[in-house]
């Protein structure tokens, strides 16, 4: 396996010849399969890279194509910088400094709004790393071994290129890979200031307050990635009266109060989310006596009252505009046919019960879901109950959620917005 004429001071991974194809386009990943050989570095110790390790890449014909994290499994190397046999010294800094500007250029770094995302992995070209911001905390969140090893340096590149940032909590409890031999925690703060607040942290997102708990919460304790989709939901919500199902801390359901909205019922089976709600609703709107959240599973709640509000066949009260915002219903490929089936029949419930001109919010964040059959699990499910249905707008992640144009894969989150007659 070792070549000792190659005097490297990395492990050298070289690939089968053609197999540089996908890296030479920028596609960031290296699959195990392309993998010729690996030559250790001449201080290892082991016979194989250690997971989290730095590796170069190389072509059959010894062409550097770059560095990146080694890892075990199919995706054998995530790919840091192209072109190169090192990482410069400034890298982590560099690669955040360069994720900031995008924020701060998109006007999302605003005294009105300092809740957004600095970091998503592959689109800001730091594949499985993950920073959430609010306020003046940050949130890592490491989805690879490489990233956990190098928390500290990315936690100092944080602090001296994003202004607001004081204090770092590290969340990486449920995303590493939880088979790989891991030293140091994978939660806790990596630098706190002592006045942080954090069983009472507040975030401002388009001049609303959220309660944030990323001890607790789901996630980083936040869903950033519907910060657009809410302030549609505010066009839209003017006199209606609207359902947020799936309502987490109640993000659309803030939006939509201040849009106008009749009344507004937030809907989550987590008790601890519907807590916040009400936490969420009582700061922003003090005097608020026309929302009501209920803590319940979706499809009990939508059979009730499907069931509770026919009357000689005909639907009375209801809804005038949903939202659906479900938990992914596919974590893997293999799990996509019963995910459609969930998102079909949700789906079905919801414009069964929706009055007539009504808008639905419907969205689906499985990544291995794509949209065109998103759109058709949508499509079957207005055909089932038969109702005449328009789709007015089609959604997807917003500008602090970046898909690099060479990984696809980057695409997660998608919506619809239906008319339904
Ligand atoms: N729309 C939210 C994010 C939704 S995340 C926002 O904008 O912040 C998905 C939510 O679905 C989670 O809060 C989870 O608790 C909830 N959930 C999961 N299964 C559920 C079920 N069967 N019934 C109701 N809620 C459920």
């Amino acid at each position: 396996m070792v070549n000792d004429q190659m005097v490297n001071s990395m492990t050298t991974i070289i690939l089968k010849p053609h197999k540089e194809e996908s890296l030479l386009r920028f596609h960031p990943w290296v699959f195990s399969g392309a993998i010729a050989r690996v030559v250790l570095d001449a201080k290892h110790k082991g016979d194989v890279p250690e997971e989290g390790e730095l590796v170069c890449v190389q072509s059959s014909t010894s062409n550097v194509l770059g560095v990146g994290h080694w890892q075990v499994g199919s995706i054998a190397v995530r790919i840091l910088s192209f072109g190169s046999d090192s990482l410069p010294a400034d890298f982590w800094r560099t690669r955040i400094r360069a994720a900031y500007k995008v924020r701060e250029s998109l006007g999302l770094v605003r005294k009105d709004n300092n809740t957004f995302r600095l970091v998503h992995g592959e689109g800001d070209n730091l594949p499985g790393l993950i920073v959430d911001i609010y306020a003046d905390t940050a949130v890592v969140q490491a989805h690879s071994v490489g990233m956990h090893v190098c928390r500290t340096e990315i936690a100092d590149a944080i602090l001296a290129e994003v202004p607001q940032v004081q204090n770092i909590y590290y969340k990486s409890d449920d995303t590493l890979p939880f088979k790989a031999p891991i030293e140091g925690e994978k939660i806790g703060w990596l630098i706190h200031d002592q006045m942080v607040n954090d069983s009472e942290f507040w975030s401002v997102e388009n001049g609303l307050s959220f309660r944030i708990d990323w001890l607790r919460g789901q996630k980083t304790g936040f869903f950033i990635d519907q910060r657009e989709n809410r302030a549609l939901v505010e066009r839209y919500a003017h006199g209606k009266d609207v359902l947020n199902m799936f309502c987490y801390t109640g993000g659309f359901s803030l939006y939509a109060l201040r849009g106008g909205a009749k009344t507004v019922d937030s809907v989550d089976v987590s008790q601890k989310a519907i807590d916040i709600v009400e936490a969420n609703v009582k700061r922003n709107f003090p005097d608020c006596t026309n929302h009501r959240a209920i803590a319940a599973d979706a499809f009990d709640y939508l059979n009730d009252q499907i069931n509770a509000k026919m009357v000689n066949g005909q639907m009375v009260n209801g809804y005038d505009l949903i939202i659906l915002d479900p938990p992914a219903f596919a974590k893997h490929r293999d799990a996509v046919k019963n995910a459609l089936r969930g998102y079909q029949r949700i789906n079905a419930k919801a414009i069964e019960m929706i009055r007539p001109g009504g808008i639905l919010f419907t969205f689906s964040c499985s990544q291995a879901v794509d949209k065109e059959a998103f759109r058709l699990a949508v499509f079957s499910a207005a055909a089932q109950v038969g109702r005449s249905v328009r789709i007015l707008h089609q959604l997807h992640q917003p500008q602090d959620h970046p898909i690099n144009i060479y990984h696809p894969e980057g695409e997660y989150l998608k919506g619809l917005v239906l008319y339904v007659e």
